[in-house]
């Protein structure tokens, strides 16, 4: 019997990532894994096509999502898991976030075009998917706009389109209206899941993350695929001082980061099963 892994981090075509709900669950299932979470920026709608695959090949799905929110003008990310697929506090935050990208997104599409880049939202509809059926409920974002960028010769690379336009502090940067950390805790725990800290090492400022450590998560994110060992400690020593949950992933995006590999963080079964049971 081979060892017990399971990656709670990665994301589909249904947000950033390159490969489909289906082929997640099928790629996770031949390299091994026991237990998988797809975490969709701000969408649960891998779940769809990805949970009769996982029972038709006997891997554990475990219902997750990657929320994009904000505290003090600062963004954070949340991992929910475990919550109710059908929930309608769930379903109503993930359809503000579509309307709030898709806004936002406007926002960013114009200032490119004060920049000389012309890009459509149909070019981002085009560069984000090989399914348009798909595109209807699928998270929009930073991302498909530098894959856009990209596909139109605009820059060489995703991250380019980043550090030249698209990062917090670059020219083509909007925010655009925000969603509160405590309220998306309370809408995961509505419907019956956990609210977890995603990558801490990326929350930068010691003030936000101590504001955050008080707040009502049930568990933070230990291992991560860029995390050092020394890195890990600290976090499974904050987890076990507020007996909060460990949980880990590798972040998989596909091709569009293709550095980051499916199963390259993970945890092991007694984190799974305190986290699923
Ligand atoms: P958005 O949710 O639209 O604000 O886009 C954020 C997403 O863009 C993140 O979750 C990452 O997947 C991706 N991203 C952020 N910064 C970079 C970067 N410098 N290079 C490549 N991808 C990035
Ligand atoms: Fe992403
Ligand atoms: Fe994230
Ligand atoms: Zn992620």
């Amino acid at each position: 019997m081979s060892e017990f892994r399971a990656d709670l981090h990665c994301h589909s075509t249904c947000s950033d990532g390159t490969y489909t709900p289906e082929e997640i669950v099928r790629l996770a299932k031949n390299i091994g894994l026991s237990g998988l979470s797809i975490t969709d920026h701000d969408t649960i709608k891998a779940y769809q096509t990805a949970i009769p695959v996982a029972n038709e090949i006997g891997i554990q799905l475990l219902p997750g999502v990657e929320f994009s929110a904000y505290l003090d003008d600062e963004s954070v990310h949340i991992l929910g898991y475990g919550f109710d697929l059908e929930s309608k506090a769930m379903a109503l935050l993930c359809d503000r976030h579509i309307e709030r990208r898709q806004e936002r997104n406007a926002a960013i599409l114009t200032l490119l075009k004060k920049h000389g880049m012309d890009v459509s939202y149909d070019d981002l509809l085009a560069a984000s998917s090989q399914a348009p059926q798909t595109n209807q409920h699928k998270s929009i974002g930073r991302p498909h706009i530098a894959m856009a960028m990209v596909k139109k010769g605009y820059v060489e690379s995703i991250p380019e389109a980043f550090k030249k336009f698209l990062a917090e502090d670059k020219p083509c940067f909007s925010q655009g209206k925000t969603i509160s950390v405590g309220e998306t805790i309370d809408v995961i725990h509505d419907a019956k899941g956990v609210a977890i800290i995603a990558h801490p090492h990326l929350i930068k400022k010691g003030k936000i993350l101590h504001a955050l450590l008080d707040m009502d998560f049930n568990g933070i994110e230990c291992y991560y695929g860029k995390f050092s060992a020394k890195d890990n400690k600290r976090w499974i020593q904050i987890a076990k001082d507020k007996e909060w949950l460990i949980t880990g992933g590798s972040d998989f995006h596909g091709t569009v980061k293709p550095n980051i590999e499916l199963g390259s963080s993970w945890i092991d079964e007694e984190n799974f099963l305190a986290l699923s049971g």
